[in-house]
């Protein structure tokens, strides 16, 4: 703390992201990276921007990624809003859609970051508890909110909405921007991208991170009405910023492109996930179902904290949180066969 500060900044508590450790050898299931190589395409393609190219500025409006995304969903490019990760167009949706005189709905157990956000941007908010089986009741998101938020599939939970109940939101909140934050939806969860057409509240967030493989590129963005998309674009011509640089602008149409790669790698983790599970239900683990790129599971006679340590003891890597209701879980990501395999060897050992 310093008196320079400006007041605000004394009020913040920072995100703090899953460790990124220094040890290569870790088997690394903390932060839900995909285990499989981004898209041979897309390498390539960043490769041949390493040249003389990179004199130049890059496109200001990253016109050929979101002309690849508009492609893919059947929209237009006015319909795409572009980012470096979707943490970024996220933080640019809270300053341009979600302040508003009434707070700002979000699940009690969601990502961690809205509260920063909410924190940074000076945003009222009231976060929604989950029901009995740690699942978003959509009901309770009421006339009381300003604005309303969600992940589908949640996280850390996994779990996720079928479309037809955040349809029935969009109508019965018609009046207030909801923002779906689809970061692990390819893992098994239905996009609510086709519904951007019917309703002009409706922001849907995703990123190429996750299924795509990109995480250290930084690409997200986000399909809504043409005016929502507006909105982020002020925000971000304000800070006069090129969100992608020529390297992953390349990258990520690549990326976006190659169908076959991105079919082939989350149908791989998606069936991981499905063994693993009946693998760790074995060893009495409580596993909620997931439709993500990891479990959140507990196990009733083992503390969540000391397996972490023990896991860690043994070179692998997941996440804990200390939150009350969920500091006896563990999110583990989904990882290559191999990672998986070592993972059971672990835990069977340790329950
Ligand atoms: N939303 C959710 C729900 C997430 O878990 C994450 C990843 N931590 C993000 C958004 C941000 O991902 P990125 O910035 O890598 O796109």
């Amino acid at each position: 703390m310093s008196q320079f500060w400006s007041p605000l900044v004394s009020t913040l508590s920072p995100y703090v992201p899953g460790e990124q450790p220094k040890i290569a050898k870790l088997i690394k299931l903390n932060t839900n990276e995909n285990p499989y190589g981004p898209s041979p395409r897309a390498i390539t393609a960043m490769q041949a921007q390493l040249g003389d190219s990179l004199r130049l500025y890059p496109n200001a409006e990253s016109s050929t990624v979101r002309q690849a995304v508009a492609a893919m969903h059947g929209v237009s490019e006015a319909n795409v809003f572009v980012g470096n990760g979707s943490d970024e167009v996220l933080a640019h949706a809270f300053a341009a859609l979600l302040k508003h005189p009434r707070p700002l709905y979000f699940p009690d157990i969601s990502y961690s970051f809205y509260p920063v956000y909410c924190g940074l941007f000076d945003i009222a908010f009231k976060q929604v508890p989950l029901d009995e089986g740690f699942g978003i009741r959509l009901a309770d998101y009421d006339e009381g909110a300003g604005a309303i938020i969600f992940p589908n599939p949640n996280a850390p939970t996994g779990r996720a909405l079928p479309l037809a109940e955040i349809e029935a939101l969009l109508q019965a909140r018609s009046d207030v921007p909801v923002i779906v934050d689809e970061a692990y939806v390819d893992f098994g969860a239905e996009s609510a991208i086709p519904l951007v057409v019917r309703y002009p509240n409706l922001l849907v967030v995703q990123t190429l991170s996750k299924s795509r493989s990109l995480a250290g590129l930084r690409v997200g963005f986000a399909v809504g009405d043409v005016a929502l998309i507006e909105a982020l674009t002020r925000v971000k011509d304000s800070f006069n910023s090129y969100p992608l640089d020529r390297i992953a602008q390349a990258g990520a149409v690549a990326a976006l492109e190659d169908r076959e790669w991105f079919e082939q790698t989350r149908q791989r983790i998606i069936a991981s996930r499905e063994a693993l599970v009946v693998r760790m239900q074995a060893l009495g683990f409580e596993v909620l179902p997931s439709a993500a790129n990891f479990v959140f599971a507990r196990h009733p006679q083992h503390d969540a904290a000391q397996l972490a340590a023990k896991l860690r003891e043994r070179a692998i890597l997941v996440r804990h949180f200390r939150s009350p209701r969920i500091d006896q879980f563990l999110r583990i990501t989904i990882g290559d066969e191999a990672q998986c395999e070592a993972l059971l060897q672990a835990l069977a050992a340790l329950t």
